[in-house]
């Protein structure tokens, strides 16, 4: 800790947590926040959650779990090599995907149609009620009470009405100013994340192919440069070379291009980060090819029939747990049936289906749906 820059997020300036604790013995206070999120329920499920593929579509697949990991991984050595604090971006990261549901992109989507009349349903907004409230683990209060700016990295997007009621941590939104430099990180070491293991898995499920990524120039650039210098290497083995390579250019360009914001803005505090322009990017040149890399996995990977017919089928049950829990309440397991006395049937049953693991959300399904089926 004592290597961090002046404007890095610590224990001395942070703004604490809502239910004032004794101070950790032997860690930090964002290593004990990391601590906190390792053995929470929520993070346990993401071992079974996906991002495109269904959890027991191969056991080779990323899962939301390994996902967290390698966002964790890359966000921890950009921070440290900026000289910013790493425990925060590594609790940021193991956090931020908590509150997915079942199914991806698609389950979201579908649950946030359930709840359109509701207040809607949003995953960013989620793994903050998961941290904040939904976390049965303590006896002097709901939820794991974290640091401000874990929960601040943790709520990366956010409506002006849904900042109004977060009160303090929505107000960045109404005030149009920026994170911590460590919740910066995680946006993009998100992305570089999820962007080149789509790759990897949409190549090894055989759903996009080798032909095809050539006609992205960063793909094609890597593959010139590992074919040059392993020319004998083939399958597997090749398509690492290759995203490796892709990641590494995109962290070292990421790092470069930071530094030299932070160098021409040069913040002397934590108040500098959060009134200047975001200071964590890609050069321009950067940023148009993890653009196209981007937009080539929505129009080859996740709008691929296969994954269609998948995310067809996980609106149809979501949509069919949904209205069964809401037009029988009786039905929720019981601390959810409390959740809708307190909040609302809606709300409690949004919660349930959203911790909802894919393969319990079947099973569910099943048990609810099918007759003669245990
Ligand atoms: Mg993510």
């Amino acid at each position: 800790m004592s290597n961090l820059a002046a404007y890095a997020v610590d224990d001395a300036n942070s703004r604490g947590r809502a239910v004032v604790e004794p101070r950790p013995k032997a860690r930090s206070e964002f290593q004990r926040d990391r601590d906190r999120i390792v053995h929470s329920t929520a993070f346990r499920r993401l071992e079974y959650k996906t991002q495109v593929f269904v959890n027991h579509e191969g056991d080779l697949f990323r899962t939301r779990l390994t996902h967290s990991i390698e966002v964790a991984q890359i966000a921890r050595t950009v921070a440290r090599a900026l000289e910013l604090n790493d425990d925060l971006a590594e609790a940021i990261a193991l956090a931020h995907d908590l509150g997915h549901t079942c199914f991806g992109h698609a389950g979201q989507d579908a649950l946030n149609e359930c709840m359109q009349a509701h207040g809607g349903f949003e995953h960013n907004l989620q793994s903050l009620r998961i941290v904040d409230r939904l976390e049965e683990r303590y006896g002097a209060f709901d939820g794991l009470n974290l640091m401000f700016e874990t929960r601040e990295g943790i709520l990366k997007h956010c409506s002006p009405a849904r900042a109004r009621e977060l009160g303090d941590l929505g107000q960045r939104f109404l005030d149009n100013r920026q994170p911590s430099l460590e919740a910066q990180i995680c946006n993009l070491a998100d992305e570089i994340a999820y962007n080149n293991h789509d790759v990897d898995d949409g190549l090894r499920s055989g759903l996009l192919t080798l032909e095809q990524l050539q006609q992205l120039s960063i793909f094609a650039r890597h593959a010139a440069v590992a074919d040059a210098e392993f020319p004998h290497i083939s399958g597997r083995r090749r398509v690492h070379e290759i995203i490796r390579r892709m990641i590494d250019a995109q962290v070292t360009d990421l790092l470069a291009e930071s530094a030299r914001r932070i160098a021409v803005t040069a913040p002397r505090t934590l108040e500098d980060v959060r009134t200047a322009p975001s200071l964590i990017a890609f050069t321009d040149t950067m940023q148009a090819e993890h653009r196209a890399l981007k937009s080539f996995l929505s129009e080859h990977l996740y709008h691929h029939y296969q994954v269609l017919r998948m995310t067809t089928k996980a609106r149809r049950i979501i949509h069919d747990l949904f209205a069964t829990f809401v037009a029988e309440p009786r039905l929720l397991p019981p601390q959810y049936q409390l959740m809708a006395t307190t909040e609302s049937v809606t709300r409690a049953t949004a919660d349930y289906i959203a911790g909802m693991t894919d393969r319990y959300s079947m099973k569910e399904h099943r048990r609810l749906f099918s007759v003669g089926n245990p």
